[in-house]
């Protein structure tokens, strides 16, 4: 990060390279020498006093950057500098969050998660927008609990959304469970059955399923206003058992849109509920339930991804007499490799292909935390990416960029050797050298005490000739004498410039396993079986330091959350 030697540091030729990818990707991949060289002096100012040095790496760059084929510059780009991404979505007009449309007095929004599984990185992104404008426009967030399926929901999914919503610092001013309200839900349903809008049918399901599909009707419809609010009270008297009766609201059922076929309303499931118990047996469908909850709360404007249906909640809402509501419909968060729906993850759960709905290859909040990404990045993320109407698939690259970003300054750095191999040191005196954690923010020292034997990355040793010399970081100059018995002499302690650094420990260490997740599942949707690796390697003593749950740098080999003891997960490189 320091210039020792007066060298132009990495991340300014980075700088270079990032923008002679840019600027060839713009114009049929070749890149203009001067436009470059004006956006990196842009970037770093105090480069101008160097410009010849600058220009003449410059030429050097885009020569080589023009050689390669557009297809090869947007692979490049996209995999060394994910953050130039944004100025991509920026030009197609998708980044940041625009203003709210119709504001007229206190803007209430809502966070309606279904408690029937863990709250996964789609609906912390949903969460982030919606907060966002809560406090944009001052206005008022709700925390509801669609809990209207005794039969999926559970009390520790209640918890996960909880608790993943406070990770992201995202706070909501009132919180309820819609199965709190189911009397005043049912007085709605009551309703419309005396309005005439509704029915009781008592078809079995494959009847109606079957009707449903030729566009037809059953008898039940034409059924009188009494004999269906005479059937209703019967139903939540209990006097019938699940499957004899539905309510179905009287849509179209000629209707090219398959929901509003005279969809179910209310139906009977005899299943304990996690909250109440076994005092209803009568539970409003979602499409109804978030309606009428809607109404209660006084919703102004909905956020949510476009998975639901629309226009049968449209035709609730006015046949109830309900205000319209602002609704603003965004795709679904797919990222690449990683569904989040229960039915492609249960599987690799219930064949322990993942180690359980935390493993870190895993969306779901617990996954991410203890994968080491942090609630601050996902909000970052979802702020510069924006929502979009059209099917995308985000990268995770991306996410880890900003990631890398926010946990650089902070976080301590150990020496760890990937992988070891012992390399004896000759003509050195033993030494006694006294680090900082970290080379710009105070955040500690240690010291670490040599002697003639050390432990260094064996692909690093590998790749070496016997004869090249290469320095130990932070401490001295060798030169490798032996590649079969691994080993090296003294050479000196003056920083040489472009020498290759190799990380080292003593043989006072500890061994540390490392778990590496990538990808869950390949590009063609089968299950990725390279998706974990594992990686021994040796950490120097001080890091016994480090805490459960810290997260660490390992420089040169990436950035690792301490799991549990001698096991640590890799957040990303
Ligand atoms: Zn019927």
């Amino acid at each position: 990060l320091v210039d020792e030697d007066g060298a132009i540091s990495e991340e300014r030729i980075a700088s270079l390279e990032k923008h002679a990818l840019l600027n060839a990707i713009h114009h049929s991949g070749k890149a203009d020498v001067g436009a470059v060289i004006s956006k990196v002096m842009g970037d770093f100012p105090e480069l101008r006093s160097r410009a010849k040095l600058i220009i003449g790496i410059a030429q050097e760059m885009v020569v080589k950057v023009n050689a390669l084929s557009v297809e090869d510059q947007e692979r490049l780009l996209k995999e060394k500098y994910p953050e130039s991404m944004v100025e991509q979505q920026r030009k197609e007009g998708r980044v940041g969050l625009p203003p709210l449309p119709d504001v007229e007095g206190k803007v209430v929004l809502r966070l309606p998660p279904e408690p029937s599984g863990f709250m996964h990185i789609g609906h912390a992104m949903a969460g982030v927008i919606n907060f966002t404008y809560k406090e944009i426009y001052k206005g008022e967030l709700w925390l509801r609990f669609e809990d209207t399926n005794p039969r999926k929901v559970a009390k520790r999914y209640y918890e996960s959304f909880r608790e993943g919503y406070r990770w992201l610092g995202i706070n909501w001013d009132e919180e309820k469970n819609v199965s709190d309200d189911l009397e005043i839900i049912y007085d709605h349903g009551k309703k419309l059955l005396k309005s005439g809008s509704a029915y009781a049918c008592a078809c079995k399901a494959d009847t109606v399923k079957k009707l449903r599909f030729d566009g037809k009707s059953c008898d039940h419809r034409e059924q009188s206003v009494e004999k269906n609010l005479s059937i209703w009270e019967s139903i939540l008297a209990k006097r019938f058992k699940e499957g004899e009766y539905v309510i179905r609201l009287k849509g179209d059922i000629g209707s090219l849109d398959y929901s509003l076929r005279d969809p179910n309303i209310f139906r009977i499931i005899q299943h304990e509920h996690p909250v109440t118990r076994d005092r209803f047996i009568v539970w409003p469908t979602y499409d109804f339930a978030v309606v009428v909850e809607d109404e209660i709360c006084r919703v102004t404007h909905i956020l949510r991804s476009a998975e639901f249906h629309s226009a049968l909640q449209d035709t609730i809402r006015k046949l109830l007499s309900f205000l319209p509501v602002h609704i603003h419909q965004f795709s679904r968060f797919n990222f690449r490799g990683t569904p989040v729906q229960k039915r492609l993850l249960r599987p690799l759960v219930e064949k322990r292909l993942v180690s359980g709905w935390d493993d870190p290859r895993m969306p779901t909040i617990e996954a991410i935390r203890r994968r080491g990404i942090l609630g601050e990045t996902i909000k970052q993320f979802t702020l510069q990416v924006g929502y979009t109407k059209s099917e995308h698939e985000y990268d995770w690259s991306l996410l880890f960029s900003i990631n890398r970003k926010l946990l650089d300054p902070k976080v301590k750095r150990f020496f760890f050797v990937p992988n070891p191999v012992k390399l004896t040191v000759s003509g050195a005196a033993n030494r006694s050298v006294t680090l900082p954690f970290h080379p710009e923010k105070y955040l500690g020292m240690r010291k670490i005490d040599t002697s003639n034997a050390f432990y260094v990355p064996r692909d690093d040793i590998e790749k070496m000739k016997v004869g090249q010399t290469f320095r130990l970081m932070e401490l001295y100059n060798v030169e490798l004498t032996s590649k079969k018995d691994f080993e090296a002499r003294f050479i000196g302690d003056e920083l040489i410039k472009d020498t290759v650094r190799l990380q080292w420990v003593t043989t006072k260490k500890i061994e540390i396993k490392v778990i590496e997740p990538y990808q869950l599942f390949n590009d063609d949707g089968t299950y990725n079986t390279d998706s974990i690796k594992i990686t021994m390697g040796y950490a120097e003593s001080a890091f016994s330091e480090a805490h459960m749950d810290e997260i660490v740098q390992f420089p040169r080999y990436g950035f690792c959350r301490v799991d549990e003891d001698g096991v640590c997960i890799l957040v990303h490189k």
